[in-house]
């Protein structure tokens, strides 16, 4: 098992830290190209309420970010984790003045854009890889899901063969993925589980993210939860699964998460997963 940490100071030689940033995105899920009402656990923050203001250049963001961990981090790296809404649905020239504006930056090692396998064109595909001779670029895909029934109840809006051509098409870049996977979602059985982490491990991400099914205030999940059509996995089987899983995710492929990152403000549920220690705790012991 080989943890993001790990293969941060093995390659950079120091602490990295990320820096959630906001390039004022929307998503084609929440515009109307593809629905109005967003993947059914999305908050309105579109999953990156840690990101800094959209309001403020991306410099500023960088800088007011580093305020924030300059207590923990001394002479350290900092990752450009373009993190809220679809982060490359715009023009290719916007993407390009954020994008270099964030990796010209001298304390910036990576360059780490979240998005959907659906919204990588040819020419936006060209400029990250065109970025990618610069400093590292890292991809991340939203992919949640193999099984098709998951994903027309969470409304991902794309089919596996999209990520399975996003992935290829980064991967002739040079370009590293990383593949969000959810871990309990409804209806979901731990082998179906099991399933999607043995297929990311296969697809060529280079990455994979573990996160745990938030519900979150004002999203359809949490009108699903309240209603009590659905419910949340206990600490005890999220360890279960998550020793399964891990189990199965080859060393080439880096861990970059195993916990949720849920804003406390807003979680209805599973609501262990707030005291984010004792679960960090748990996972130390008995996984890592
Ligand atoms: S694709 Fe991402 S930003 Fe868009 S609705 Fe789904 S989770 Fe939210």
């Amino acid at each position: 098992m080989k943890l993001l940490n790990d293969y941060l100071r093995e390659k950079f030689g120091c602490k990295v830290y990320k820096l959630a940033l906001n390039g004022g995105f929307t998503c084609p899920n929440r515009d109307g190209t593809l629905d109005m009402r967003g993947c059914i656990f999305c908050s309105a923050g579109g999953s990156g309420e840690f990101a800094e203001s959209p309001n403020l250049s991306i410099t500023e963001q960088i800088e007011e970010g580093k305020k924030r961990v300059e207590k923990k981090i001394k002479d350290g790296k900092y990752i450009a984790y373009f993190q809220a809404y679809t982060n490359t649905y715009g023009p290719v020239e916007k993407l390009r003045k954020l994008f270099k504006e964030a990796i010209n930056h001298p304390d910036i090692v990576v360059l780490s854009i979240g998005t959907r396998p659906d919204c990588l064109p040819e020419d936006v595909l060209n400029l990250l890889g065109e970025l990618n001779q610069i400093k590292p670029v890292w991809v991340e895909l939203g992919l949640q899901t193999i099984h098709k029934k998951s994903a027309d109840y969470i409304r991902r809006g794309y089919e596996l063969p999209v990520y399975d051509r996003a992935v290829k098409e980064l991967r002739k870049r040079n370009i590293e993925v990383i593949t969000h996977v959810i871990i309990g979602l409804p209806g979901e059985t731990t082998k179906d589980m099991e399933d999607t982490v043995r297929y990311v491990c296969s697809s060529g991400a280079t990455g994979i993210k573990l996160q745990l099914l938030h519900i979150l205030r004002n999203t359809d999940l949490a009108t699903e939860y309240e209603s009590g059509k659905i419910s949340v996995l206990s600490e005890d089987e999220y360890i279960e699964i998550l020793k399964r899983l891990t189990d199965i995710i080859p060393d080439n492929v880096i861990i970059h998460r195993l916990t949720g990152d849920g804003d406390k403000k807003i979680l209805i549920a599973p609501m262990w997963s707030a005291n984010k220690r004792h679960v960090i705790n748990r996972i130390n012991k008995e996984i890592k």
